[in-house]
């Protein structure tokens, strides 16, 4: 198991993250408030921008930041800020995750804005993928939470591929 980066290290991450939005308030003539920055990504992402429930967070995956420190810094943190400055211009729902609005704030980044990474993900923790357990007349299926989700809304059935019958829950998660 990779060590996760410790409290001194991701202080930097996070003065880092807030010197980026400070610059695009200087490169756009406006203030961007700084977000919150939380160290709990877990799995292939190195970091993430999003809005839940109505507050503005950029996520980092602690693990990765410890493997590859200098990419983190020099790519992830801009990366993720440059969502949070679309967001803010833009709005997320007008535009593409990495288009055209994304890659323009990297490049007044100064930073090549490359969207796929290929890190050795040996030893960094995955993120808990659920499984719910549904029954057809011959086995045991493991479901994805979307596809349960699919179900549960109405939306969809599933048929199992051997017997043909249809599926149904059994109740629980693995
Ligand atoms: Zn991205
Ligand atoms: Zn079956």
């Amino acid at each position: 198991m990779v060590e996760p980066i410790d409290m001194a290290q991701q202080a930097t991450v996070v003065e880092a993250t807030h010197a980026w939005i400070a610059r695009a308030g200087a490169l756009y003539g406006r203030r961007f408030e700084p977000v919150p920055v939380l160290f709990d990504l877990k799995g292939r992402a190195s970091g993430m921008y999003r809005v839940q429930r109505g507050m503005r967070v950029i996520r980092y995956n602690p693990w990765l930041f410890a493997r590859y420190p200098d990419d983190s810094l020099a790519v992830t943190v801009p990366h993720e800020v440059a969502h949070y400055i679309v967001d803010r211009l833009f709005g997320l729902r007008r535009v593409r995750p990495h288009g055209r609005e994304w890659r323009s704030v990297m490049k007044d980044f100064g930073v090549e804005p490359t969207a796929t990474t290929h890190y050795d993900l040996d030893g960094i923790p995955m993120r808990r993928q659920r499984r719910y357990p549904y029954r057809c007349d011959c086995l045991t299926h493991q479901l994805s939470t979307r596809r349960h989700n699919l179900i549960l809304r109405g939306t969809t059935s599933y048929q199992c591929r051997r017997c043909g019958s249809l599926l149904s829950h059994c109740g629980g998660v693995v």
